[in-house]
């Protein structure tokens, strides 16, 4: 076989917990329909982390009864921080804990190992580039998006003509770090909220489950006395909960979605004056909801989104699909446009 005819692509996901698998062939088809996960074992370090990574790409082969030789290129993605080329930050990151992983270069480990060019994104730019490819299909390269997943942190990613705006240092789409202006989305007497980068009212300081827990939910339960989330013992533990409490209509859960929708919306205004995207993606758990939370949701959402007439008349705000595979998918949709 020669190499032209090699166009198929494995894409893989790897968590603190899991390593999700996917395998797209030259046509842009996804071959399994479903999530695969295996160990990802990246508390063993990274050389174990390694092979586990060799084994969840011998079990998509084994699944789809894919010839190893068919395989062009593996897309790898993984939780930031780290550098547009896979190297895990000097400082590690909350699921690269273990000190084998300061400085890493994983992406590059993964290629000697296997064998094969292995592309690398971050886990927020990956679902991204699946969003966008979802949606525009055939015409992705001639569109651009912009996507926020609200999650733990605020992740996502910026996609210009169908690429991954990575940037110098590979830092580029961290848009939960971007500020925003806190006047008019904060009550009077509101302490400005505080993110773990350090920084005081950027966008995941509101918009991400850390932002309820440390931010929002301490402020609302002093206007809400007595209110159920503040008996349930922990602060996390509330957070996580608020989100059953907005669809079913408690005003004190509906403050808290209200300024994170706020958020988003003055995150998209400063994504429109930056690179005026045609879609603006939500996914995440706040859009993860029954269909009247998340109607209303996207609704505050638009109504915060500041765009001009003639943007307006051209961009639309979407989901982000299929978001627990979004991460595997876009690795792979990367690793096949790697192909030219
Ligand atoms: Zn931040």
């Amino acid at each position: 076989m020669s190499t032209s005819d090699r166009r198929t692509v494995i894409g893989l996901d790897v968590g603190g917990t899991a390593i999700n698998a996917t395998i797209l062939d030259s046509t842009g088809r996804f071959l399994i329909d479903h999530l695969v996960e295996t160990p990802s074992r990246v508390l063993e370090g990274p050389e174990v982390a390694v092979e586990a990574l060799a084994t969840a790409m011998d079990n998509v082969l084994n699944l789809t009864v894919t010839p190893r030789e068919e395989v062009a290129a593996v897309g790898l993605d993984t939780p930031g921080p780290a550098s547009a080329d896979g190297v895990i930050s000097s400082k590690g990151s909350t699921n690269f804990s273990q000190e084998a992983w300061r400085g890493y270069d994983f992406r590059g480990a993964l290629e000697e190992r296997i064998g094969l060019p292995v592309i690398y994104n971050n886990d927020g730019n990956a679902a991204a580039l699946y969003a966008h490819f979802v949606h525009f299909g055939q015409r992705a390269n001639d569109h651009s998006s912009v996507s926020a997943i609200v999650g733990t942190g605020l992740g996502g990613g910026v996609i210009e003509s169908g690429r991954v705006v990575k940037g110098a240092a590979g830092m580029a789409g961290e848009l939960g770090h971007v500020h925003l202006p806190m006047h008019g989305l904060l009550e009077a007497d509101q302490p400005v909220p505080k993110c773990n980068c350090g920084f005081e009212g950027d966008a995941e300081s509101v918009a991400s489950l850390t932002g309820i827990s440390r931010n929002l939910l301490p402020y609302w339960l002093t206007r809400f006395p007595g209110h159920e989330l503040g008996q349930v013992g922990s602060l996390e533990k509330a957070a996580k909960m608020a989100r059953g409490y907005g669809e079913r209509g408690d005003t004190l859960a509906l403050k808290v979605f209200e300024q994170q929708a706020k958020a988003l919306g003055r995150l998209f205004t400063i994504a429109a004056n930056f690179t005026d995207p045609h879609v603006y993606f939500i996914g995440g758990g706040v859009v993860e909801t029954g269909p009247e939370f998340r109607h209303w949701f996207l609704g505050k959402v638009r109504e915060h989104t500041l765009l001009r007439s003639e943007q307006a008349a051209v961009a639309s705000i979407a989901l982000v699909p299929d978001l627990d595979m979004a991460g595997a998918r876009g690795a792979a949709v990367a690793a096949l446009a790697s192909l030219g």
